[in-house]
């Protein structure tokens, strides 16, 4: 837990989120300011502060990301529409929250 991180305030239920999916690895809220119909944000409740920054024996929490982020196309039914998961790594690709986080965007139709 980071005191002034904007995600680690979601985590603790320090500041609201439309949270859409959780367990003791990561949780999944919709993103403020949606780029497409569906936009979805995966953070680990870790505070790690990108795709960088793991450890190597942090790659089940990578995993539990994408597994689920896999999972919730589904249920949105996206899965066979489409849908990206992007990580943007450091200022230069436009992060802007230093708390790793990947984007499910989709829903185009
Ligand atoms: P980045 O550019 O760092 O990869 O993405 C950060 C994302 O977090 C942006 O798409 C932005 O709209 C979203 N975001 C920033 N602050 C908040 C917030 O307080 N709540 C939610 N739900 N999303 C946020
Ligand atoms: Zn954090």
């Amino acid at each position: 837990m980071e005191q002034d991180c904007l995600f680690c305030q979601i985590i603790t239920g320090q500041r609201p989120a439309d949270i859409v999916y959780e367990d003791e690895t990561v949780l999944a809220f919709k993103d403020i300011r949606p780029h497409a119909p569906v936009h979805v944000l995966f953070v680990p409740r870790k505070h790690i502060r990108s795709i960088n920054d793991p450890a190597e024996n942090d790659g089940p929490i990578v995993g539990a990301m994408i597994m689920r982020a896999r999972a919730l196309a589904r249920t949105l039914h996206v899965d066979r529409s489409g849908y990206k998961l992007q990580f943007n790594v450091e200022r230069g690709a436009g992060q802007v929250i230093f708390h790793l986080h990947m984007h499910l965007v989709g829903g185009w139709h």
